[in-house]
């Protein structure tokens, strides 16, 4: 039988030395408190930036994901919860304030690592400061663009 979670599986580590390289600092296999019985794979946790490592298989990769002929109708519903899974899972973090990054197992470890490092520059650079006594007019020039256009 073969688990669906595993820890410290080669994509994952070999996403875990990209980053490290690139010099980013993350926690592994975290927890947050919006989803206590769910842990992240690598979590930054001052830009709020969540990434999971998804395995081809359990979350259908649209390269190297199919069902398996034998028993199709179990194995259908079975990875649609998983992906039903995914989806609440980002929903969840997505509305908590936390940017969530799903990364392939089969993407190359150095350009996932920098679409990362990316997103948390990004986050990081952009994040709320303390009021500096602007106006309110600086505030409206900054609206952020409809999130996740796209998402198919
Ligand atoms: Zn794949």
């Amino acid at each position: 039988m073969q688990r669906v979670r595993r820890r410290d599986t080669g994509p994952e580590l070999r996403l875990r030395s990209a980053l490290h390289r690139l010099g980013l600092r993350y926690r592994v296999d975290a927890k947050v408190p919006e989803l206590p019985r769910h842990r992240i794979d690598v979590l930054f946790r001052r830009a709020r930036v969540a990434v999971f490592v998804d395995g081809c298989f359990w979350h259908l990769c649209p390269e190297h994901g199919s069902v398996p002929k034998a028993n199709a109708g179990w194995w259908t519903r079975k990875l649609a919860g998983v992906r039903a899974r995914d989806a609440r899972t980002d929903a969840i973090l997505t509305q908590a304030g936390w940017e969530v990054v799903r990364v392939w197992e089969h993407e190359e470890p150095d350009v996932a690592a920098a679409r990362i490092a990316a997103v948390v520059t990004d986050r990081l650079g952009t994040q709320p400061r303390r009021c500096s006594g602007r106006s309110s007019s600086a505030v409206r020039e900054n609206e952020e663009s409809p999130a996740n256009a796209g998402l198919s």
